[in-house]
């Protein structure tokens, strides 16, 4: 029997290439639209409000706590909120097209728990924990501590990896191959 879905949920830890595989989807599946979290992080060069993510400050996240407009969030760092609106899924639930969600493993499992069987949870990870230091060291964004913040965190997210529906290996040098997992996901689960 078929089983449809309409939300594509890729976790695992920062820098293992989730955004990336998101762009991939977005840009060649047009059904497919990204939702854009809030954050309260510190914007990087490479940000764009409104696209990567809104950049909030703490006060406005909270506030959005406090109302209920978020559908998840977490600290994913300490004190750092990321979350998704309930308003973003909504918007593109209610355009018709499939949402695509990069997102921590925690904020992730409570995705799932609210949307059941319209998610499919894809877990995205590196080969090893050196490969992923490696990424995060060239990627030149975190201080020491918070490179040792994410390692560790990273660990902890492994353990979660057996709920997941899928496993994709983001291999260095082999993004061909994990585009073509996200392809093959895509013809079998949701178009
Ligand atoms: P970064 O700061 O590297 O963009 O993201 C840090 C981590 O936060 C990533 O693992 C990312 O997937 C996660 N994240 C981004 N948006 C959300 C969200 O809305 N909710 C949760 N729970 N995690 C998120």
């Amino acid at each position: 029997m078929s089983n449809r879905k309409n939300i594509m949920v890729l976790a695992g830890p920062s820098g293992v290439g989730k955004s990336t595989l998101a762009k991939f989807l977005v840009d060649n599946y047009k059904q497919f639209l990204f939702s854009v979290s809030s954050t309260t992080r510190k914007m990087r060069d490479n940000d764009v409000d409104g696209v990567n993510y809104y950049f909030l400050s703490g006060k406005e996240f909270k506030k959005n706590i406090d109302i209920g407009n978020f559908i998840e969030y977490e600290e994913v760092y300490p004190g750092v909120f990321y979350g998704t609106l309930k308003s973003e899924i909504n918007k593109i639930i209610k355009s018709g097209k499939y949402t695509v969600l990069d997102i921590d493993v925690l904020g992730a499992l409570n995705i799932k728990k609210i949307y059941g069987d319209s998610v499919y949870m894809v877990f995205v990870k590196a080969e090893s924990v050196d490969s992923l230091k490696d990424r995060l060291k060239k990627r030149n964004s975190e201080t020491k501590d918070q490179l040792e913040t994410r390692i560790d965190r990273f660990k902890k997210e492994l353990e979660l990896e057996k709920l997941f529906d899928e496993t994709i290996i983001n291999e260095t040098g082999k993004l061909d191959y994990s585009k073509e997992q996200i392809s093959n996901i895509v013809n079998s689960h949701f178009i």
